[in-house]
Order: C-alpha cells, then sequence, then structure tokens
C-alpha cells in the first residue's frame, strides 16, 4: 500500500504554499507559487487543486490514498460556511466559499481554518507542542497572529475570532492599531511594528545608528533593530526590551485565560532566537503571579514557515478520525 497523505495548502496574500504531509506531521513535498492578489478567487482555487495534483503525480500517490485537504486562509472566515468573508490583501475575496470550491476541484474533503489558526495547530502537532496540552502560539510578523488549542482543538470563539490575541489593550490610549482600537499589542510587539516605533523615534530626533540607513531611504527591519541592538544602539535596546515587556505581558495574560502547559513564539521576530526568548522570559517572571507549579513554558516555534502548511494537513487528518468515529 502507499503511504497516506493529506493535503496542507497555507494561503496567504504573497504565495501559496502546498504539502503532501503524513499522519505524524512529516512533510514529504512542497511546492509554493506566487499568490495572483488581483485574480478571480475560483482561478485562485484552480491554481491550489493544480499545486497539489502535482505534487500527487510527483510522489506517485493515489488519489484513494489522500485521506483530505486542510485550507489555512487569511479570514475572517464563516466556519459553519466554510467562506472567506473577505479579505484586506486580496480584494477579490468577498464571500468566497472557498471550502466547497476546494473540495470540488480535488474531490476530497476540506477543513478550512484561518492562516494563525493552521500555523497553530502545525506547531501544536508536529513542532514546539508536540506530544504536549493545551497550547497558546503568537506569530510575531506583519501583525500579531495567535491560535490556541485546548483539549486538542483550535479555539473559535461564539463569532468564529477567538485568540486574537494582538488585539488585546495593554496600552490605554496607546498607538491606533488598524483595528480600530489603540493600545493593541500588535502595535508594540511584531517584527513591522517594532521597526516602525524604531523609525518614528528616529524621525522624532532621537540618536540611533539606524538614522543614517533611514536618511538613505532603506527600509528598518526587525532584523536590522536586532542587529543594532547587540551593536549597543540604546534606542533599539529599548524598544526591543518594550516589545518582549509587552509580550510578557500578553503571556502572563494568556496564562490567566487558558492556563497553557505552553506559549510558542513564532514569526520573523522569532528569528531573532534567545535574544527574544530570554527578555520576555525574564519580564513575565517578574510579573506573573506567585504561583510557580502555574506557569507556562515560553519556547520558540520550530517549523518556521511551514507550520501552517503543516498544520493544515493536521487539520485534515483530524477532521479524518473525527469522520471515521
Ligand atoms: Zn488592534
Amino acid at each position: 500500500m502507499s503511504q497516506r497523505v493529506a493535503i496542507g495548502i497555507d494561503f496567504g496574500g504573497t504565495n501559496v504554499k502546498v504539502a503532501l504531509v503524513s499522519e505524524d506531521g512529516r512533510i514529504l513535498a512542497k511546492s509554493t507559487a506566487p499568490t495572483d492578489a488581483t485574480a478571480q478567487p475560483a482561478s485562485v482555487v484552480g491554481q491550489m487543486a493544480e499545486l497539489a495534483e502535482s505534487l500527487l503525480i510527483a510522489k506517485r500517490i493515489a488519489h484513494d490514498n489522500v485521506v483530505g485537504v486542510g485550507l489555512g486562509s487569511p479570514g475572517p472566515l464563516d466556519f459553519r460556511r466554510g467562506m472567506v468573508l473577505h479579505s484586506v490583501n486580496l480584494p477579490t475575496w468577498e464571500n468566497v466559499p472557498v471550502r466547497d470550491l476546494l473540495s470540488t476541484h480535488l474531490d476530497l474533503p476540506v477543513a478550512l481554518d484561518n492562516d494563525a489558526n493552521a500555523a497553530a495547530f502545525g506547531e501544536y502537532w508536529a513542532g514546539a507542542g508536540k506530544g504536549g496540552g493545551d497550547f497558546v502560539m503568537l506569530t510575531l510578523g506583519t501583525g500579531l497572529g495567535a491560535g490556541v488549542v485546548l483539549d486538542g482543538k483550535l479555539l473559535h470563539g461564539h463569532h468564529d475570532n477567538a485568540a486574537e490575541l494582538g488585539h488585546m489593550i495593554v496600552v490605554p490610549d496607546g498607538l491606533p492599531c488598524g483595528c480600530g482600537q489603540r493600545g493593541c499589542v500588535e502595535q508594540y510587539a511584531a517584527a513591522a511594528t517594532v521597526a516602525k516605533r524604531v523609525e518614528s523615534a528616529i524621525k522624532d530626533g532621537e540618536d540611533s545608528s539606524l538614522a543614517t540607513r533611514l536618511q538613505a531611504g532603506e527600509t528598518i527591519d526587525a532584523k536590522l533593530v536586532v542587529e543594532a541592538m547587540k551593536q549597543g544602539d540604546a534606542l533599539c535596546e529599548r524598544i526591543w526590551d518594550e516589545a518582549c515587556m509587552f509580550l510578557a505581558i500578553t503571556c502572563v495574560n494568556i496564562q490567566h485565560a487558558f492556563n497553557p502547559q505552553s506559549i510558542v513564539l513564532g514569526g520573523g521576530m522569532a528569528e531573532a532566537g534567545e535574544v527574544l526568548l530570554d527578555p520576555v522570559r525574564d519580564h513575565f517572571t517578574k510579573r506573573t503571579w506567585r504561583l510557580e507549579s502555574d506557569r507556562p513554558q515560553i519556547q520558540l516555534a520550530t517549523l518556521g514557515y511551514d507550520a501552517g502548511a503543516i498544520g493544515a494537513a493536521g487539520l485534515a487528518w483530524k477532521m479524518r478520525l473525527m469522520r471515521n468515529k
């Protein structure tokens, strides 16, 4: 019997990533193609299906050995109807029944979830949280995405918008956020917003070794902030440390809301490794309550940019288990 697989699709505004994933969470084959953000949804879904079919042909896996498809998509979504309601980065995507479209193309059942949840499920199932219990992931990229896995299931909430932890308010009347609130942690502790805060401080006249780069028209990103900090740049040190403090406060709040075994940090900012993890842990220890046995482990993600596709496939495997019950 040939190997059984699930198809995991990580659908983003920039790329579509498709992977064939085994029952124990290993990628057997994968491919990536740029997303045509202006194309009609039906043709984008067709492209996803073609990528999947070519992988199956290349690996000589028969359709009968595919247990299902998982799709991690930008949201907001309507889980019950399997729809993308709309998307900031994909203007043609309005009320798209993506689950049924994809299911028809591939003649397979499709599990749909949002991209941050799919990545969180990937780390829970096959990455930093593997084999563990209740789990929260924070993805520190352009924004601050999150996913919460309780009793083996992603938390969705009554209105399907649970686990939007990036929009927890940490600064009353703080920086405005795209969501309409002020002082969301996303504005202080995501890769893009840390860089943006350094940039605006320099524009406001603060000293930094990055000032010349900014004047030369370069864009400051989180990687440059970390490099400058390692060279002793005081402004970058301060803003990075504040980001770590706000993340630690978020972790304390997560501890009290969900009482997880682990909280995992992923996304571009987590590429800084210990430079991120150590200060977050220090701030956390200083700020959490006295009950030491209650503390979650704060860890770095291990699957990198494959987390979304692996997690989507994991949702398909899980859906199959549920069907066979
Ligand atoms: Zn917000």
